[in-house]
């Protein structure tokens, strides 16, 4: 099979959050000799694309309804990633530092798409599977199917994976003009809410619609944000998958990034050794319980929060515990996480921006991971957690409900119901208890630790899916 992933991000190209993990990881284990994948993502300015070797397979000029963009396509030369990957370089639009954030990021992201098909169907083959990640790439099961220009690939099955619902690609349809000409009689599968809504357009278009863990599948149904009847509506093509981490890039035995290397046989040593380092560096005391949290600065993820839970978790622990917060975001969360600074000194530490290494470092170095989040489609800072050793503090909900069980009912880590200060800190109380208790606390070290998130058998499941929607459709034609 000939397969193709386009997205925003690609870990380590261009990396925002967990969409560039899953775009750097689930192709290198679909390509084998069975299967050619190829991801696709815009070329930014990052320091992945200045200090690797691309060549250029594709030059053109794209029409983005009055406006004409050259744009060429840069293959990386080795391959170095376990796939090929093809960046669409669009300097007027993507030469920037960020990703996303920009005031004119639909012209972006519909560009990006025009562009991607314009030279897949340039090239001599047509792919057996496009697979769709996010908004970004929502316009793509829509022009692919309806427009004449991209009618090689009107046959080709599309999946889109949701892997979060609360970003949508919504624009008015004055920008309709946009899009590559089609049958007007089409139009209706544009829209939502009286706007062209790229996810919703994806949804109704897309051969298969996943979501990245069942439970959100479930959750979006009802909580869909404003999508809930299209999902209910798309149920029968629609399938939850759990997403895997990488093995190779999150392992404790060998990541580069940590201080000391460690096993199930020497965690106890290993993580000691980081967190001395961690807590040097933040001005904390290793000999306490460190509970951290990694991720960005929003609502969504409960990180409203934090500068409550800090202030209540050392009310009640004073100085017996050490809490280090890690991300960036709202302002106003910032700026309430970074006020507490003056107070808890000592205890408490906050790095307010993106860092690659100082993520592994802290999983590797922290007791606890703090997971509060009120929507969480998937999350992977859980599976990572496990990996280190680092017990998961999470809240019952989405793809944490399917990973993390409470080691109470025999399982993994330590679960609360609620978004909210209470809930959270009285998990937090009940983790010290735990940390004082070696033995428990290292059997779930250990289970953790001994936790297959890997992609292999999750690659497999997609590959299956690929194969029965591509069963279905040539049945269909
Ligand atoms: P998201 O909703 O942000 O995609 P996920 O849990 O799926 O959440 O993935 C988050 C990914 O981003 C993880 O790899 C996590 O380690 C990383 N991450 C989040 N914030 C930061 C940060 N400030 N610095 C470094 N890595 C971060």
């Amino acid at each position: 099979m000939e397969i193709f992933h386009i997205g925003a991000e690609c870990y380590p190209v261009a990396k925002v959050g967990g969409l560039a993990d899953v775009i750097g990881a689930l192709p290198k284990y679909q390509n084998n000799t069975e299967n050619t994948v190829r991801v696709v993502i815009p070329c930014y300015e990052t320091t992945f694309r200045f200090q690797n070797d691309f060549e250029c397979v594709h030059w053109g000029k794209l029409k983005l309804g009055t406006f004409n963009f050259p744009f060429s396509v840069l293959k990386e030369k080795t391959n170095k990633l376990g796939f090929e990957l093809y960046l669409i370089e669009i300097p007027e639009l993507f030469n920037r530092p960020d990703i996303y954030n920009y005031r004119d990021d639909i012209e972006r992201f519909v560009a990006f798409q025009i562009a991607s098909l314009d030279w897949i169907i340039g090239r001599n083959s047509i792919p057996d599977i496009i697979h769709c990640h996010d908004h970004h790439t929502g316009l793509i099961p829509f022009m692919s199917k309806y427009c004449p220009k991209y009618v090689k690939l009107k046959n080709v099955p599309t999946v889109i994976t949701i892997h979060n619902s609360l970003y949508q690609g919504v624009f008015t349809f004055n920008k309709l003009y946009y899009l590559p000409e089609f049958d007007l009689i089409h139009i209706k599968e544009l829209e939502w809410g009286n706007c062209i809504n790229s996810l919703a357009t994806a949804i109704k278009c897309a051969d298969e619609v996943t979501t990245v863990s069942p439970t959100y599948l479930n959750e979006i149904n009802y909580s869909g944000n404003g999508l809930e009847t299209l999902y209910q509506r798309v149920r029968n093509k629609s399938k939850g998958i759990l997403n895997g981490i990488d093995l190779d890039i999150w392992n404790p035995e060998n990541d580069s990034m940590i201080a000391a290397n460690y096993s199930i046989a020497t965690f106890s040593e290993g993580k000691q050794q980081n967190k001395k380092k961690l807590c040097l560096q933040f001005g904390m005391n290793p000999t306490k319980p460190l509970f951290s949290f990694i991720g960005r600065l929003y609502n969504e993820k409960g990180a409203d929060l934090l500068p409550k839970v800090v202030t209540s978790a050392f009310t009640t622990f004073k100085e017996e515990i050490n809490i280090l917060i890690l991300g960036y975001g709202e302002t106003e969360i910032e700026n309430k996480l970074t006020q507490l600074l003056s107070t808890h000194k000592g205890n408490y530490n906050i790095y307010i921006g993106y860092d690659e290494e100082l993520a592994h470092r802290t999983y590797a170095s922290s007791d606890f991971i703090l997971i509060p989040s009120r929507m969480e489609p998937c999350g992977l800072n859980q599976m990572y957690a496990l990996r280190y050793g680092t017990i998961p503090i999470v809240r019952r909900t989405g793809g944490l409900k399917d990973t993390i069980i409470d080691f109470e009912d025999d399982g993994n880590g330590i679960c609360h119901d609620q978004a909210s200060v209470e809930d959270v800190c009285d998990s937090i109380e009940r983790a010290v208890d735990l940390y004082k208790d070696k033995e428990q606390i290292d059997k779930l070290r250990i289970k953790g630790m001994n936790t297959n998130h890997s992609w292999k058998n999750v690659s497999q499941e997609y590959l299956e899916l690929y194969n029965l929607i591509t069963t279905k459709k040539y049945e269909s034609q």
